[in-house]
Order: structure tokens, then C-alpha cells, then sequence
């Protein structure tokens, strides 16, 4: 032992590490959101499923998530169920082509795969059509579908190919903006009202949100059970 630890080791070393310990702690573990309704539900991984006709015990309301692939689709159902490993964010994006299911007490959370990966082959695209068109038409208690687009890109040819096959489901959608913390305080509204008439949809259609600085996370949470509770009513 170093004359330095030999010092540590006393009352004025052991009051020195819990000061430390203190001080560090809220910045690197968060706690629960109050304000997200989502933080404070158990949470449990159902299943991985390659099948849209899928049967879930019990039937509740199920709120869909799909994006282009890199959207930002884990790292935003993380945010929101406040558990950073539930989703796994995508090392190889594309490569998962099953529904992923996650239950709360009233609702699943569906995690559909990521379109528009650039490798894909045509059967791959073709076999991806069917598994999410099969999911839209065949969900009886699908109540709400997020639809996610990283805000600082254009919509793609295939973000415009999903929007029409969500508005064919006739489901409520949300449009969300992801990855808000890349744009300046003064660029963010500006450019979320672009993204916004590129894609023909009011300003109550659309929610931006960052899961890194968690903007939007908690009024996203609240509209996901709303939607839920509107679908058990
Ligand atoms: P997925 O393929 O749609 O599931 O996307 P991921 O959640 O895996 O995210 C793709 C990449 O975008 C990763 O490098 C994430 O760290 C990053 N990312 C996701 N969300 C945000 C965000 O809100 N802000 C920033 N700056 N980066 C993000």
C-alpha cells in the first residue's frame, strides 16, 4: 500500500469516497421519469416472432413501431420503457426480419423490422412487404402505429412507400422525428416544419423526440397509452 492509500484509508478518506460516490451517481444512472407513464410499468420480452398472424395471450391493444433502418427505432423504445438493453440497437442493421413483442400490463409493444436497407435483395424486399403487410391488415387490436423518421433526412423511396401502406391500414399513425439533439435550438423547429410538408401532415401529427437528450420521450409515452386506452374502451 502507497503512504497516499495509507491516508485514504481513514474516516477523511471513507467520508471523501462517499461524497465522490454522490456526486456521480445521478449523472450516469437516470432514474424513472415520473412524468413517463411507461417508467413505471414491468416490462416483459414476449417474443421474436416471423409470423404476422401471431397469437399473443392475453389479446390487449398493440402499438406498432417501423422506420427505416438506423431511425433510431432501439434506441427509442429503450428511451421509453427507461430500460437501455431491452431493444438491441442495430450493429447490422436490416438483418432482423421478426416482430419483436414486449408486454406492459394494458399493451404490447411491437417492434416491426426496419425497411430500406441498401443491401437487400428483391425477395428480401418482397418477403418484407408481406411480413409488414401482413401485420397491418391482420392485427385486430393494432391501436396505434409509430412511424419514425430521423428529421434530418428527406423522406426516402421507401418511407413513401410505407407511408401509403399505413394510410391503406386506416390505423391511427404517429409520425415521429427522431435524433432532434442533431439540429441547433433555432434549426430544429424550421426544419421539423419542412419534414412535416414533405410528408403532407399537420403539426398535431408529428412528435420530435431525441433519445439521447430525451425530448419528447414522456409526451410520446402518454399518447402511446392514450391510444392503448382508446382501443380497450
Ligand atoms: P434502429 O436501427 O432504428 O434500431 O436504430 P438504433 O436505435 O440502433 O440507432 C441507430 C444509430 O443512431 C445508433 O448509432 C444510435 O446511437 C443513434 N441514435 C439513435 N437515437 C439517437 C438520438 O436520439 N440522438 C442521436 N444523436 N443519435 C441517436
Amino acid at each position: 500500500m502507497t503512504a497516499a492509500g495509507k491516508r485514504d484509508s481513514g474516516a477523511a478518506g471513507q467520508e471523501k469516497r462517499r461524497v465522490g460516490a454522490h456526486r456521480g451517481a445521478p449523472l450516469s444512472h437516470p432514474g424513472p421519469d415520473p412524468s413517463n407513464p411507461l417508467h413505471v410499468q414491468p416490462i416483459q420480452f414476449v417474443g421474436s416472432f416471423p409470423d404476422a398472424h401471431v397469437r399473443v395471450e392475453p389479446e390487449l391493444p398493440e402499438i406498432a413501431f417501423i422506420g427505416r433502418s438506423n431511425v433510431g427505432k432501439s434506441s427509442l423504445l429503450n428511451a421509453l420503457v427507461g430500460r437501455p438493453g431491452l431493444a438491441r440497437t442495430s450493429g447490422s442493421p436490416g438483418k432482423t426480419t421478426l416482430l419483436n413483442f414486449y408486454r406492459l400490463p394494458e399493451l404490447y409493444l411491437v417492434d416491426l423490422p426496419g425497411y430500406g436497407f441498401a443491401r437487400a435483395s428483391k425477395g428480401a424486399r418482397a418477403g418484407y412487404r408481406k411480413l409488414v403487410t401482413g401485420y397491418l391488415r391482420t392485427r385486430s387490436s393494432l391501436a396505434g402505429i409509430v412511424w419514425l423518421l430521423d428529421i434530418r433526412h428527406q423522406p426516402s423511396a421507401d418511407d413513401l412507400e410505407m407511408q401509403e401502406l399505413l394510410a391503406e391500414s386506416g390505423c391511427p399513425v404517429l409520425a415521429v422525428f427522431t435524433k432532434a439533439d442533431k439540429l441547433t435550438r433555432s434549426g430544429l423547429p424550421v426544419r421539423a416544419h419542412e419534414l412535416a410538408e414533405a410528408l403532407g401532415l399537420r403539426q398535431d401529427q408529428i412528435q420530435l423526440t431525441s433519445s439521447q437528450s430525451k425530448m419528447g420521450i414522456s409526451e410520446l409515452a402518454s399518447s402511446i397509452v392514450a391510444a392503448a386506452e382508446r382501443e380497450s374502451a
